[in-house]
């Protein structure tokens, strides 16, 4: 499925294993400091996503090719790059579908403010109660 899975997984440990691929996944960290896609904080085994998904320019590890990317990002980068080749609307539905769920998520939230506002009412009511007694 992904075009670099197909590349022997020896000689793609080879060229991890290198001072240079050390050297980018140093630079990448240092430049980007967060997860490209998340903007969370990257994690300590980031992946350095190869946008170039060439396998013979596997071992081009020019800094301008990558992106960190923590593992769940990049499963989901992947996983979207193989819709969007089959059909480049995935994106239109991921975003549709993501607001949907806002619009329902909103009104939660808004319940949650509403219960809690009904809650601070009994506790400051309760206070007074309370401060009559004393
Ligand atoms: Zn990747």
């Amino acid at each position: 499925m992904q075009l670099h899975k197909k590349l022997n997984q020896k000689d793609k440990h080879k060229i991890r294993s290198t001072k240079e691929w050390q050297r980018l996944k140093d630079k990448l960290r240092d430049e980007h400091k967060v997860d490209f896609l998340s903007h969370k904080p990257l994690e300590e085994n980031f992946n350095c996503h190869h946008i170039d998904l060439n396998p013979k320019n596997y071992a081009d590890l020019s800094f301008e090719k990558f992106l960190p990317l923590n593992r769940n990002s990049h499963e989901v980068v992947h996983w979207i790059f193989d819709r969007y080749r089959e059909d480049p609307n995935v994106l239109d539905r991921l975003k549709e579908v993501i607001e949907l769920m806002m619009l329902y998520w909103n009104q939660y939230k808004e319940q949650l403010s509403i219960d809690d506002s009904k809650n601070q009412q009994k506790k400051s009511s309760f206070g007074k109660s309370k401060a009559k007694n004393t």
